[in-house]
């Protein structure tokens, strides 16, 4: 069943070779790994053109990082690298595209963790950053902090001299029609309207783990509504000792499940493969009532991305640069 199902995801796209070696229990090996998002993504009600637009996104985030791992780069490099590729992008709620916030602004959130020094760097309610998982990464890299939030944040963003925007460079008609039906609905709406993020997952040629996640947020939000994608344990984690984790879906779901760190504990402490410790973890957020979905990356390189929505934006790219893309379930 699961194999019919993904052997029907986007056309093109191959992952039976993964399958059967996981069955095997010798998953391939993978260097990165994206996701742009989990969510109500129905194959009826995507254009061709739309799903080749998001499908091309997701490939140039992944040769991006493949690119720099090839030549010997670093996976906290590649992280960044490939995420700010779909910041920049409209289709995906992260930098440019991300959703609105009831009050019609946009506030992002942003974080970054290597696996080797369990240095972490985040952003929360950044709201005039270009690419907030760079900010990320020089909060991790030029302050004795892990989490700057709002003015604090982009104050000293002004000291390390990132891009800044204005608001208005977020802007999408999509984003913006989305919040309207959202508030018209009374606030409920299918969580095609309300989610997105992209994250990434890396191993480099040093055997180190990153892991790096940002974010619009969730349409509609409350200003000032901080998700899990900041917060480190919840939306991301790295542990080189354990795996790489980022995480999109309702985010107060998995700050209270910590989802990030738990797949992670389960490898640590109950020796769970990345498979089996990621789908854990999801079904516990499936419990409290949450919707999303997770990549993992272990320390040998195996991928792990399990949701419980209809469908998640996501692709690998394997030690030879092969690229997989998929989408629904
Ligand atoms: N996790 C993000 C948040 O709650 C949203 C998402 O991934 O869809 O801010």
């Amino acid at each position: 069943m699961l194999r019919c199902s993904i052997l029907l995801a986007v056309s093109g796209i191959f992952l039976a070779d993964a399958l059967a070696a996981q069955e095997k229990g010798d998953a391939m090996k993978y260097v990165i790994a994206i996701h742009g998002g989990a969510g109500t993504i129905e194959r009826a009600e995507m254009t061709p053109a739309n799903e080749e637009a998001h499908r091309a996104g997701i490939e140039k985030a992944l040769q991006t990082g493949y690119d720099i791992l090839k030549k010997g780069g670093t996976s906290l490099d590649a992280v960044e690298a490939a995420i700010r590729t779909l910041e920049d992008n409209p289709l995906f709620n992260a930098g440019k595209g991300a959703v609105f916030t009831h009050e019609g602004t946009n506030e992002l959130d942003a974080s970054i963790m290597d696996g080797k020094s369990l240095k972490a760097g985040a952003v929360a309610g950044v709201e005039h950053i270009k690419n907030p998982i760079s900010l990320a990464r020089l909060v991790m890299e030029k302050s004795p902090h892990v989490l700057l939030a709002g003015a604090g944040a982009e104050a000293f963003g002004k000291k390390v001299g990132v891009t800044f925007v204005d608001q208005k460079y977020f802007y999408t008609d999509e984003r913006w029609e989305a919040l309207q039906k959202v508030k018209a609905g009374g606030g409920s709406a299918a969580d095609k309207e309300k989610h997105g993020t992209v994250g990434a997952v890396a191993l480099d040629q040093h055997g180190n783990l990153a892991a790096g996640t940002s974010t619009g947020g969730i349409t509609n939000k409350e200003f000032g509504r901080i998700g899990d994608s900041p917060i480190i344990g919840a939306g991301t984690y790295a542990n080189n000792r354990t795996c790489a984790v980022s995480c999109t879906g309702d985010g107060e779901y998995f700050i209270r499940a910590v989802v990030a760190h738990d797949v992670s504990a389960l490898i640590a402490y109950k020796q769970l493969p990345v498979q089996k410790a990621a789908e854990e973890v999801i079904a516990k957020v499936g419990k409290l009532g949450g919707t999303g979905g997770l990549i993992a990356m272990d320390h040998n390189g195996h991928v792990a991305m399990p949701f419980n929505t209809s469908g998640m934006y996501r692709g690998t790219v394997d030690a030879d640069g092969k690229i997989t893309v998929a989408i629904y379930r």
